[in-house]
Protein backbone atom coordinates (compact mmCIF):
# COMPACT_ATOMS: atom_id res chain seq x y z
CA UNK A 1 0.00 0.00 0.00
CA UNK A 2 2.73 2.21 1.31
CA UNK A 3 4.69 1.37 -2.34
CA UNK A 4 1.42 2.12 -4.16
CA UNK A 5 1.42 5.65 -2.77
CA UNK A 6 4.96 6.25 -3.12
CA UNK A 7 4.06 5.08 -6.96
CA UNK A 8 1.29 7.50 -7.47
CA UNK A 9 2.98 10.74 -5.62
CA UNK A 10 5.84 10.54 -7.99
CA UNK A 11 4.44 12.26 -11.39
CA UNK A 12 4.58 8.27 -13.36
CA UNK A 13 0.83 7.82 -12.89
CA UNK A 14 -0.40 11.45 -13.18
CA UNK A 15 1.86 11.52 -16.66
CA UNK A 16 0.62 8.16 -18.10
CA UNK A 17 -3.24 9.19 -17.24
CA UNK A 18 -2.58 12.15 -19.51
CA UNK A 19 -0.93 10.28 -22.39
CA UNK A 20 -3.66 8.51 -22.57
CA UNK A 21 -6.47 11.68 -22.35
CA UNK A 22 -4.17 13.55 -24.66
CA UNK A 23 -3.42 10.79 -27.65
CA UNK A 24 -7.39 9.40 -27.35
CA UNK A 25 -8.38 12.95 -27.43
CA UNK A 26 -6.11 13.31 -30.83
CA UNK A 27 -7.47 9.89 -31.74
CA UNK A 28 -11.16 11.03 -32.02
CA UNK A 29 -10.50 13.97 -33.52
CA UNK A 30 -7.83 12.59 -36.47
CA UNK A 31 -11.11 9.75 -37.39
CA UNK A 32 -13.37 12.95 -36.88
CA UNK A 33 -11.20 14.33 -39.38
CA UNK A 34 -10.89 11.40 -41.68
CA UNK A 35 -14.56 11.14 -42.05
CA UNK A 36 -15.11 14.80 -42.84
CA UNK A 37 -12.17 14.62 -45.37
CA UNK A 38 -12.12 11.12 -47.38
CA UNK A 39 -8.67 11.41 -48.97
CA UNK A 40 -5.90 14.07 -48.35
CA UNK A 41 -4.41 16.08 -50.77
CA UNK A 42 -1.25 14.69 -51.93
CA UNK A 43 0.67 18.35 -50.57
CA UNK A 44 -0.29 17.67 -47.29
CA UNK A 45 2.00 15.33 -46.21
CA UNK A 46 4.89 17.04 -47.34
CA UNK A 47 3.58 20.78 -46.27
CA UNK A 48 3.44 19.18 -42.74
CA UNK A 49 6.80 17.77 -43.12
CA UNK A 50 7.86 21.19 -43.86
CA UNK A 51 6.32 22.19 -40.82
CA UNK A 52 7.66 20.10 -38.10
CA UNK A 53 10.92 20.28 -39.87
CA UNK A 54 10.63 24.11 -39.19
CA UNK A 55 9.71 23.31 -35.68
CA UNK A 56 12.55 20.94 -34.97
CA UNK A 57 15.00 23.12 -36.69
CA UNK A 58 13.37 25.70 -33.76
CA UNK A 59 13.89 23.45 -30.83
CA UNK A 60 17.39 22.36 -32.33
CA UNK A 61 18.72 26.07 -32.26
CA UNK A 62 17.01 26.90 -29.14
CA UNK A 63 18.64 23.69 -27.06
CA UNK A 64 22.54 24.78 -28.60
CA UNK A 65 21.83 28.56 -27.52
CA UNK A 66 20.21 27.14 -24.03
CA UNK A 67 23.43 24.97 -23.97
CA UNK A 68 25.65 27.98 -24.96
CA UNK A 69 24.76 30.49 -22.53
CA UNK A 70 26.21 28.50 -19.54
CA UNK A 71 28.19 25.70 -21.05
CA UNK A 72 26.97 23.65 -18.32
CA UNK A 73 23.95 21.27 -19.25
CA UNK A 74 25.69 19.15 -21.75
CA UNK A 75 22.37 16.68 -21.84
CA UNK A 76 20.64 20.14 -24.38
CA UNK A 77 23.34 19.04 -26.64
CA UNK A 78 22.69 15.62 -27.19
CA UNK A 79 18.75 17.22 -27.44
CA UNK A 80 20.17 19.75 -29.74
CA UNK A 81 21.69 17.27 -32.17
CA UNK A 82 18.79 14.94 -32.08
CA UNK A 83 16.06 17.80 -33.32
CA UNK A 84 19.01 18.76 -35.58
CA UNK A 85 19.40 16.14 -37.12
CA UNK A 86 16.41 15.04 -37.42
CA UNK A 87 15.53 18.52 -38.96
CA UNK A 88 18.22 17.42 -41.78
CA UNK A 89 16.56 14.03 -42.29
CA UNK A 90 13.36 15.38 -43.06
CA UNK A 91 15.18 17.71 -45.93
CA UNK A 92 15.79 14.29 -47.14
CA UNK A 93 12.53 12.90 -46.63
CA UNK A 94 11.01 16.11 -48.67
CA UNK A 95 13.38 14.83 -51.79
CA UNK A 96 11.28 11.70 -51.75
CA UNK A 97 8.58 13.68 -53.08
CA UNK A 98 10.77 14.90 -56.13
CA UNK A 99 8.07 16.60 -57.71
CA UNK A 100 5.46 17.79 -55.46
CA UNK A 101 5.27 21.08 -56.19
CA UNK A 102 4.48 20.14 -60.17
CA UNK A 103 0.44 20.51 -60.84
CA UNK A 104 1.15 17.45 -63.41
CA UNK A 105 3.57 15.14 -60.94
CA UNK A 106 2.67 15.70 -57.88
CA UNK A 107 1.94 12.24 -56.22
CA UNK A 108 5.75 10.87 -57.78
CA UNK A 109 6.74 9.58 -54.12
CA UNK A 110 9.38 7.19 -53.68
CA UNK A 111 7.92 5.71 -50.25
CA UNK A 112 11.33 3.38 -50.05
CA UNK A 113 13.12 6.68 -49.54
CA UNK A 114 10.63 8.38 -47.51
CA UNK A 115 10.54 5.07 -45.08
CA UNK A 116 14.78 5.23 -45.01
CA UNK A 117 15.07 8.53 -43.74
CA UNK A 118 12.39 8.00 -41.63
CA UNK A 119 13.79 5.06 -40.10
CA UNK A 120 16.75 6.86 -39.39
CA UNK A 121 15.74 9.42 -38.20
CA UNK A 122 13.67 7.44 -35.29
CA UNK A 123 17.50 5.83 -34.64
CA UNK A 124 19.23 8.96 -34.03
CA UNK A 125 16.68 10.70 -31.75
CA UNK A 126 16.04 7.32 -29.62
CA UNK A 127 19.99 6.99 -29.23
CA UNK A 128 20.71 10.89 -28.95
CA UNK A 129 17.61 11.03 -26.31
CA UNK A 130 19.31 8.12 -24.75
CA UNK A 131 22.28 9.83 -24.07
CA UNK A 132 20.74 13.32 -23.25
CA UNK A 133 19.10 11.50 -20.32
CA UNK A 134 22.61 9.93 -19.22
CA UNK A 135 24.11 13.26 -19.49
CA UNK A 136 21.31 14.97 -17.08
CA UNK A 137 22.48 12.36 -14.19
CA UNK A 138 25.73 14.21 -14.65
CA UNK A 139 24.15 17.69 -14.84
CA UNK A 140 25.25 19.20 -11.14
CA UNK A 141 28.98 17.69 -11.67
CA UNK A 142 31.24 20.31 -13.81
CA UNK A 143 32.66 18.41 -16.63
CA UNK A 144 36.28 19.08 -17.74
CA UNK A 145 36.17 21.14 -20.75
CA UNK A 146 37.79 18.26 -22.55
CA UNK A 147 34.68 16.40 -21.75
CA UNK A 148 32.57 18.94 -23.57
CA UNK A 149 34.69 19.02 -26.41
CA UNK A 150 34.18 15.22 -26.68
CA UNK A 151 31.16 14.99 -26.39
CA UNK A 152 29.91 17.90 -28.48
CA UNK A 153 32.23 16.23 -31.29
CA UNK A 154 30.92 12.63 -30.54
CA UNK A 155 27.33 13.40 -30.73
CA UNK A 156 27.62 15.86 -34.12
CA UNK A 157 29.85 12.39 -35.33
CA UNK A 158 26.96 10.44 -35.01
CA UNK A 159 24.61 12.90 -35.89
CA UNK A 160 26.30 13.27 -39.42
CA UNK A 161 27.53 9.64 -39.69
CA UNK A 162 22.97 9.00 -39.30
CA UNK A 163 22.14 11.09 -41.96
CA UNK A 164 25.25 10.45 -44.46
CA UNK A 165 23.93 6.29 -44.15
CA UNK A 166 20.46 7.32 -44.47
CA UNK A 167 21.57 9.41 -47.69
CA UNK A 168 23.88 6.45 -48.88
CA UNK A 169 21.31 4.08 -48.22
CA UNK A 170 18.63 5.70 -49.83
CA UNK A 171 18.36 6.12 -53.88
CA UNK A 172 20.32 8.97 -54.17
CA UNK A 173 22.91 7.13 -54.25
CA UNK A 174 24.28 3.92 -55.80
CA UNK A 175 26.68 2.09 -53.46
CA UNK A 176 23.63 0.65 -50.81
CA UNK A 177 20.25 -0.33 -51.08
CA UNK A 178 17.85 -1.46 -48.27
CA UNK A 179 14.13 -2.58 -49.56
CA UNK A 180 11.49 -1.55 -47.16
CA UNK A 181 8.74 -0.30 -49.26
CA UNK A 182 7.42 -1.87 -52.34
CA UNK A 183 7.55 1.25 -54.58
CA UNK A 184 5.28 -0.56 -57.05
CA UNK A 185 2.14 -1.97 -54.59
CA UNK A 186 3.38 -0.11 -51.50
CA UNK A 187 3.40 -2.67 -49.65
CA UNK A 188 5.85 -2.54 -46.73
CA UNK A 189 8.36 -5.48 -47.35
CA UNK A 190 9.15 -8.35 -44.67
CA UNK A 191 12.29 -6.24 -43.47
CA UNK A 192 10.51 -3.14 -42.12
CA UNK A 193 7.64 -5.14 -41.00
CA UNK A 194 9.22 -8.15 -39.06
CA UNK A 195 12.32 -6.24 -38.12
CA UNK A 196 12.74 -2.71 -38.19
CA UNK A 197 9.52 -1.75 -36.95
CA UNK A 198 9.41 -3.92 -33.89
CA UNK A 199 13.20 -3.16 -33.39
CA UNK A 200 12.29 0.83 -33.26
CA UNK A 201 9.45 0.49 -31.32
CA UNK A 202 11.43 -1.42 -28.71
CA UNK A 203 14.09 1.18 -29.07
CA UNK A 204 11.68 4.26 -28.01
CA UNK A 205 10.90 1.73 -24.83
CA UNK A 206 14.32 1.85 -24.06
CA UNK A 207 14.63 5.51 -24.36
CA UNK A 208 11.09 6.20 -22.84
CA UNK A 209 12.00 3.64 -19.93
CA UNK A 210 15.22 5.53 -19.40
CA UNK A 211 13.95 8.71 -19.78
CA UNK A 212 11.39 8.28 -16.96
CA UNK A 213 13.92 6.81 -14.93
CA UNK A 214 16.12 9.43 -14.96
CA UNK A 215 14.50 12.51 -15.41
CA UNK A 216 10.92 10.98 -13.14
CA UNK A 217 9.33 13.76 -14.76
CA UNK A 218 9.93 15.98 -13.23
CA UNK A 219 9.30 19.57 -14.70
CA UNK A 220 7.35 20.31 -18.14
CA UNK A 221 10.64 20.23 -19.95
CA UNK A 222 10.74 15.95 -19.50
CA UNK A 223 6.96 15.88 -19.89
CA UNK A 224 7.13 17.37 -23.46
CA UNK A 225 10.53 14.49 -23.64
CA UNK A 226 8.31 11.59 -22.84
CA UNK A 227 5.49 12.26 -24.14
CA UNK A 228 7.24 12.40 -27.64
CA UNK A 229 8.51 9.12 -26.69
CA UNK A 230 5.16 8.07 -26.00
CA UNK A 231 4.06 9.39 -29.30
CA UNK A 232 6.76 7.49 -31.44
CA UNK A 233 5.79 4.39 -29.83
CA UNK A 234 2.02 5.07 -30.70
CA UNK A 235 2.76 5.73 -34.27
CA UNK A 236 5.47 3.04 -34.69
CA UNK A 237 2.63 0.45 -33.63
CA UNK A 238 0.15 1.59 -35.49
CA UNK A 239 2.29 1.18 -38.44
CA UNK A 240 2.97 -2.15 -37.71
CA UNK A 241 -0.77 -2.91 -37.53
CA UNK A 242 -1.12 -1.26 -41.02
CA UNK A 243 0.65 -3.09 -44.04
CA UNK A 244 0.75 -0.59 -46.15
CA UNK A 245 3.12 2.49 -47.02
CA UNK A 246 0.38 4.36 -48.01
CA UNK A 247 -1.70 4.18 -45.03
CA UNK A 248 -3.68 6.77 -43.54
CA UNK A 249 -1.65 6.13 -40.37
CA UNK A 250 1.24 8.52 -41.67
CA UNK A 251 -0.99 11.19 -41.30
CA UNK A 252 -1.73 10.10 -37.87
CA UNK A 253 1.47 9.78 -37.18
CA UNK A 254 2.81 13.53 -38.40
CA UNK A 255 -0.49 14.86 -35.96
CA UNK A 256 0.70 13.04 -33.38
CA UNK A 257 4.53 14.09 -33.77
CA UNK A 258 3.41 17.50 -34.43
CA UNK A 259 1.62 18.16 -31.45
CA UNK A 260 4.11 16.66 -29.16
CA UNK A 261 6.80 18.76 -30.57
CA UNK A 262 4.90 21.67 -30.33
CA UNK A 263 4.38 20.78 -26.44
CA UNK A 264 7.83 21.01 -26.47
CA UNK A 265 8.33 24.58 -27.95
CA UNK A 266 5.41 25.65 -25.62
CA UNK A 267 7.79 24.70 -22.18
CA UNK A 268 10.65 25.78 -24.32
CA UNK A 269 8.48 29.88 -24.67
CA UNK A 270 7.28 28.82 -21.49
CA UNK A 271 10.81 28.83 -19.80
CA UNK A 272 11.81 31.66 -21.78
CA UNK A 273 8.83 33.96 -19.93
CA UNK A 274 9.64 32.56 -16.47
CA UNK A 275 13.51 33.38 -16.77
CA UNK A 276 12.44 36.91 -18.49
CA UNK A 277 10.16 37.13 -15.02
CA UNK A 278 12.91 35.94 -12.69
CA UNK A 279 15.07 38.45 -14.00
CA UNK A 280 12.95 41.45 -14.19
CA UNK A 281 11.62 40.64 -10.49
CA UNK A 282 15.89 40.12 -9.66
CA UNK A 283 16.20 43.61 -11.27
CA UNK A 284 13.49 45.15 -9.38
CA UNK A 285 14.77 44.20 -6.02
CA UNK A 286 18.37 44.81 -6.48
CA UNK A 287 17.12 48.65 -8.51
CA UNK A 288 15.28 48.95 -4.96
CA UNK A 289 18.18 47.99 -2.82
CA UNK A 290 20.33 50.31 -4.89
CA UNK A 291 17.88 53.37 -3.95
CA UNK A 292 16.36 51.97 -0.79
CA UNK A 293 18.42 52.34 2.97
CA UNK A 294 18.75 48.56 3.82
CA UNK A 295 17.47 49.88 8.00
CA UNK A 296 14.39 51.70 7.44
CA UNK A 297 13.40 51.03 3.87
CA UNK A 298 13.49 54.97 3.07
CA UNK A 299 15.72 56.23 0.00
CA UNK A 300 18.79 56.94 0.42
CA UNK A 301 20.50 60.10 0.13
CA UNK A 302 22.27 59.59 -3.41
CA UNK A 303 18.45 58.61 -4.61
CA UNK A 304 16.84 61.76 -2.73
CA UNK A 305 19.50 64.37 -4.00
CA UNK A 306 18.42 63.14 -7.71
CA UNK A 307 15.19 63.58 -7.08
CA UNK A 308 15.51 67.08 -5.67
CA UNK A 309 17.69 67.95 -8.71
CA UNK A 310 15.28 66.87 -10.99
CA UNK A 311 12.22 68.86 -9.29
CA UNK A 312 14.71 71.92 -8.80
CA UNK A 313 15.02 72.47 -12.51
CA UNK A 314 11.62 73.11 -12.70
CA UNK A 315 10.86 75.02 -9.84
CA UNK A 316 9.09 78.49 -9.50
CA UNK A 317 7.15 80.65 -7.08
CA UNK A 318 3.49 78.68 -8.69
CA UNK A 319 5.67 75.38 -8.40
CA UNK A 320 7.70 75.98 -5.09
CA UNK A 321 9.91 72.65 -3.94
CA UNK A 322 9.55 72.16 -0.04
CA UNK A 323 12.49 70.21 1.70
CA UNK A 324 12.06 69.16 5.86
CA UNK A 325 15.21 68.10 7.51
CA UNK A 326 14.14 66.48 10.70
CA UNK A 327 16.45 65.10 13.49
CA UNK A 328 15.51 63.20 16.80
CA UNK A 329 15.79 64.79 19.69
CA UNK A 330 18.08 62.95 22.33
CA UNK A 331 18.53 60.01 20.55
CA UNK A 332 21.81 58.78 21.73
CA UNK A 333 20.10 58.66 25.20
CA UNK A 334 17.66 56.30 23.73
CA UNK A 335 20.70 53.66 22.41
CA UNK A 336 22.57 54.50 25.85
CA UNK A 337 19.58 53.51 28.00
CA UNK A 338 17.81 50.64 25.89
CA UNK A 339 20.51 49.42 23.53
CA UNK A 340 21.01 50.12 19.74
CA UNK A 341 18.49 47.17 18.55
CA UNK A 342 15.51 49.06 20.58
CA UNK A 343 16.92 52.57 18.61
CA UNK A 344 16.72 50.97 15.02
CA UNK A 345 12.96 50.01 15.99
CA UNK A 346 12.77 54.07 16.72
CA UNK A 347 13.81 54.49 13.49
CA UNK A 348 12.15 52.53 11.73
CA UNK A 349 8.87 53.69 13.63
CA UNK A 350 9.92 56.64 12.63
CA UNK A 351 10.28 56.46 9.16
CA UNK A 352 7.08 54.66 8.35
CA UNK A 353 5.20 57.28 10.52
CA UNK A 354 7.26 59.69 7.78
CA UNK A 355 6.49 57.50 5.10
CA UNK A 356 2.47 57.90 5.84
CA UNK A 357 2.75 61.09 6.63
CA UNK A 358 3.42 62.73 2.77
CA UNK A 359 2.11 62.21 -0.59
CA UNK A 360 2.87 59.21 -3.10
CA UNK A 361 4.36 61.80 -5.23
CA UNK A 362 6.50 62.76 -2.24
CA UNK A 363 10.28 61.86 -1.53
CA UNK A 364 10.81 60.10 2.42
CA UNK A 365 14.99 59.99 2.74
CA UNK A 366 17.17 58.79 5.31
CA UNK A 367 20.26 60.98 5.17
CA UNK A 368 22.21 60.23 8.32
CA UNK A 369 22.10 58.13 11.46
CA UNK A 370 19.19 59.12 12.75
CA UNK A 371 18.09 62.39 10.26
CA UNK A 372 15.44 62.41 7.94
CA UNK A 373 14.23 64.43 5.27
CA UNK A 374 11.20 65.20 2.99
CA UNK A 375 11.09 66.92 -0.40
CA UNK A 376 7.35 68.34 -0.66
CA UNK A 377 6.98 69.02 -4.57
CA UNK A 378 4.66 72.15 -5.52
CA UNK A 379 3.97 73.01 -1.80
CA UNK A 380 4.47 76.15 -0.22
CA UNK A 381 6.42 77.16 2.71
CA UNK A 382 3.18 77.68 4.79
CA UNK A 383 1.93 73.70 3.91
CA UNK A 384 5.34 72.43 4.01
CA UNK A 385 4.98 73.88 7.66
CA UNK A 386 1.92 72.21 8.31
CA UNK A 387 2.70 69.28 7.18
CA UNK A 388 5.55 69.02 9.48
CA UNK A 389 3.89 70.39 12.37
CA UNK A 390 1.13 67.40 12.16
CA UNK A 391 4.44 65.08 11.69
CA UNK A 392 6.05 66.41 14.92
CA UNK A 393 2.86 66.38 17.18
CA UNK A 394 1.63 62.45 15.59
CA UNK A 395 4.99 61.49 16.71
CA UNK A 396 5.03 63.59 20.11
CA UNK A 397 1.49 61.91 21.19
CA UNK A 398 2.69 58.03 21.02
CA UNK A 399 4.37 56.16 23.53
CA UNK A 400 5.60 52.98 24.59
CA UNK A 401 1.96 51.26 24.57
CA UNK A 402 0.27 53.38 21.78
CA UNK A 403 3.38 52.42 19.36
CA UNK A 404 3.16 48.42 20.39
CA UNK A 405 6.67 48.93 22.06
CA UNK A 406 8.56 50.03 18.94
CA UNK A 407 9.47 53.47 21.02
CA UNK A 408 10.29 52.77 25.00
CA UNK A 409 9.53 56.39 25.79
CA UNK A 410 7.75 59.14 23.82
CA UNK A 411 10.47 60.28 21.41
CA UNK A 412 10.52 63.91 19.91
CA UNK A 413 11.57 65.89 16.87
CA UNK A 414 13.01 68.86 15.80
CA UNK A 415 12.56 70.13 11.88
CA UNK A 416 13.85 73.01 9.54
CA UNK A 417 11.80 73.92 6.59
CA UNK A 418 13.12 75.34 3.01
CA UNK A 419 11.66 76.12 0.11
CA UNK A 420 13.19 76.89 -3.14
CA UNK A 421 10.59 78.87 -5.73
CA UNK A 422 13.42 79.56 -8.44
CA UNK A 423 16.22 77.28 -10.35
CA UNK A 424 18.86 79.14 -8.91
CA UNK A 425 18.61 77.29 -5.56
CA UNK A 426 21.14 73.80 -6.18
CA UNK A 427 20.16 70.72 -3.69
CA UNK A 428 22.92 71.30 -1.53
CA UNK A 429 21.89 75.13 -0.96
CA UNK A 430 18.73 73.30 -0.01
CA UNK A 431 19.66 70.62 2.74
CA UNK A 432 21.89 72.91 3.97
CA UNK A 433 19.43 76.12 4.77
CA UNK A 434 16.58 73.21 6.31
CA UNK A 435 19.12 71.70 8.01
CA UNK A 436 20.12 75.39 9.70
CA UNK A 437 16.54 76.07 10.45
CA UNK A 438 16.57 72.29 12.31
CA UNK A 439 19.31 73.46 14.04
CA UNK A 440 18.07 76.72 14.58
CA UNK A 441 15.14 74.37 16.46
CA UNK A 442 17.52 72.38 18.29
CA UNK A 443 19.15 75.74 19.98
CA UNK A 444 16.03 77.04 20.87
CA UNK A 445 14.45 74.22 22.42
CA UNK A 446 13.78 71.11 20.33
CA UNK A 447 10.48 69.34 19.71
CA UNK A 448 9.73 72.01 17.32
CA UNK A 449 9.53 73.15 13.36
CA UNK A 450 11.40 76.28 12.35
CA UNK A 451 11.31 77.72 8.91
CA UNK A 452 14.27 79.00 7.20
CA UNK A 453 14.14 83.06 6.55
CA UNK A 454 17.38 84.08 4.66
P1 LIG B 1 20.23 65.91 19.53
O1 LIG B 1 18.91 66.16 20.18
O2 LIG B 1 21.18 67.03 19.71
O3 LIG B 1 20.13 65.48 18.12
O4 LIG B 1 20.84 64.68 20.36
P2 LIG B 1 21.17 63.28 19.85
O5 LIG B 1 21.48 62.38 20.99
O6 LIG B 1 20.11 62.79 18.95
O7 LIG B 1 22.48 63.56 19.08
P3 LIG B 1 22.87 63.11 17.64
O8 LIG B 1 21.83 63.52 16.67
O9 LIG B 1 24.26 63.61 17.36
O10 LIG B 1 22.90 61.56 17.85
C1 LIG B 1 23.04 60.68 16.82
C2 LIG B 1 22.99 59.29 17.41
O11 LIG B 1 22.31 58.44 16.55
C3 LIG B 1 24.36 58.73 17.59
C4 LIG B 1 24.27 57.29 17.18
O12 LIG B 1 24.48 56.45 18.28
C5 LIG B 1 22.83 57.14 16.75
N1 LIG B 1 22.70 56.41 15.54
C6 LIG B 1 23.14 56.76 14.31
N2 LIG B 1 22.81 55.81 13.41
C7 LIG B 1 22.14 54.83 14.09
C8 LIG B 1 21.55 53.58 13.71
O13 LIG B 1 21.54 53.19 12.53
N3 LIG B 1 20.95 52.83 14.66
C9 LIG B 1 20.93 53.27 15.97
N4 LIG B 1 20.33 52.49 16.86
N5 LIG B 1 21.49 54.41 16.34
C10 LIG B 1 22.09 55.20 15.43
MG1 LIG C 1 19.55 63.78 17.19
MG1 LIG D 1 21.78 63.64 14.43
Amino acid sequence: MLAITRYVKKPYIPFCLGCIVVIGILQFLFLKLVEWVPSFSPLLFPTLTIFLLVFHLFIACFMAMKYWCDRRRLYLIAIAFAFGGSALLMVGTLTSFPAWLDLYQFNVVDYNDAMIFFMFRHLLMAVLMIVSALLYIVRDNPLPRMAHISIVAATFLFTVIMVMLAWIYSSHSPWLSLDLVDNETHQFMVLWSHAINIVLIILWVVTLATLMLITRVRNLFWVGGNFLCVCYIVTLAMLLAGGHAEDISWYRARLFETVATLLIIFVLLYDVFQLYRDSHLKYQQSYQNSIRDPLTRLYNRSYFYDALNQALSTSKASRPVSVIVSDLDRFKRINDCYGHLQGDKVLKFVANLLMDSVRPQDIAARIGGEEFVLMLTNTSSEAAYRVAERIRLNLSSFDKTSSEGQLPEPITISMGVFTATSVDVTAEECVGNADKAMYEAKETGRNRVIVFRG
